[in-house]
């Protein structure tokens, strides 16, 4: 006969202890007998439906109705016996089912080495204790921000650029100063930097932060480094931006430096245009546009031809919303490294008389927004595990 939940009458621990018992063996036993995707919704339904499941008939029959002083043992009995057993029994015995299915489907397909892997699985479903609670192991995979940027580094790797990295939490000397950022320049402004608190105390230049771009690493990477340098630096920044579909208050960008004697704005632009080749196809077009950085000059901001598109503004009919109809995306800035930044380092070789450098900086984020088609940055960092297999 189906069992079914009975009205309590004695709430000693010995009464309940029965009752549960009773519950978890007719929850194993029912289980067991389920082999199908129906059977299991059937079971999972009797067993959990919110309203008038067996769990839902376990709250309202025996811990509503509880007196007073037994009520903190009965709701721990319920909750942490009876809900987690019911939810790992039912979970396990889903994953039976579905390796059921598969097996059924590589039969009906004669697939043979799908066929061994779901028997195995199976098999081994049958062999050992199945309302034991499963050990599952998710395979992970590469965020697609981390792959995103390890894509890129990889393209400056091959052209001899090494991985340089730096800490998060900063001086303003690295993240302004010493990068041509004077106190009260305008440009701090524009960055809406996150300070530790209470630091009111310390000189200006002692004061910590979370660094806004990972150009502090370059600083730091030539004090320790004497000239010729060509590095890479990816990390996590901050601002102080709420978040929304393109903003966040934890980005991700990747820094490049190269410092050495006779380095030219042509550099800069062949580096940066075959870098862009690699990345996005041998086809996209750069274009170099006058812009401003302080710890650059000249500067400038790099487009490519929309990868979207491929530069005509539109898909078939419709109008191309990445590029906003342009044929052209901003990826990055870039420049000369400002002499005023080599004063900062002069005595460890970088004499701003002998050497010269271009540094170039983009945001990874954006880049894998436009790479994955997807329209709002939150999804990267809400951990959501369902948008995350997409990539895996
Ligand atoms: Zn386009």
């Amino acid at each position: 006969m189906a069992y079914t939940v009975p009205k309590l009458t004695d709430y000693s621990t010995a009464a309940l202890d029965r009752a549960t018992r009773d519950l978890l063996s007719a929850l194993e036993e029912e289980s067991a007998a389920v082999r199908t995707e129906p059977e299991y919704e059937a079971l999972r339904i009797r067993w959990r439906a919110r309203k008038d499941g067996i769990v839902t008939q376990v709250n309202d029959l025996w811990l509503k109705t509880a007196p007073r002083q037994a009520k903190r043992n009965v709701g721990q009995k319920v909750n942490e016996v009876i809900l987690s057993r019911v939810d790992a029994v039912l979970q396990e015995r889903h994953d039976h089912v579905k390796n059921l299915g598969i097996l059924e489907k590589a039969r009906a397909a004669g697939l043979d080495a799908e066929l061994d892997a779901a028997r195995c699985a199976v098999e081994l479903a049958e062999s050992i204790d199945i309302t034991l609670p499963g050990v599952r192991r998710p395979i992970g995979a590469e965020h697609p921000i981390i792959r995103t940027s390890n894509e890129i580094v990889s393209v400056f790797q091959k052209l001899g650029y090494s991985v340089a990295d730096g800490p998060i939490v900063e001086t303003d000397y690295y993240n302004f100063e010493a990068l041509n950022f004077p106190p009260n320049h305008p440009a701090r402004d524009t960055q809406d930097t996150l300070f530790i608190a209470n630091q009111q105390s310390k000189p200006q230049r002692e004061r910590l932060l979370l660094r806004t771009h990972t150009s502090p690493v370059q600083i730091r990477t030539m004090e320790k480094m004497r000239p010729p340098i060509r590095i890479v630096i990816p990390g996590q920044v901050h601002r102080n931006d709420p978040p929304d579909a393109s903003h966040s208050p934890m980005f991700h960008q990747i820094e490049g430096l190269a410092v050495d004697t006779n380095i030219t704005f042509g550099d800069l632009k062949g580096t940066l245009d075959h870098a862009m080749k690699e990345l996005f196809g041998s086809s996209v077009k750069t274009s170099f546009r006058p812009s401003f950085f302080p710890f650059t000059e000249p500067s400038a901001e790099l487009y490519v031809t929309c990868f979207v598109c491929g530069g005509s503004g539109k898909r078939g009919t419709e109008p191309c919303r990445p590029c906003k109809q342009t044929g052209w995306m901003e990826v990055l800035g870039c420049g000369m490294v400002d002499p005023n930044v080599f004063e900062f380092v002069k005595d460890n070789g970088y004499d701003p008389k002998k050497v010269s450098g271009f540094a170039f900086g983009m945001g990874v984020d954006r880049l894998a927004l436009l790479k994955y088609g997807v329209d709002d940055l939150q999804l990267f960092f809400q951990g959501d595990v369902r948008f995350l297999q997409q990539f895996s």
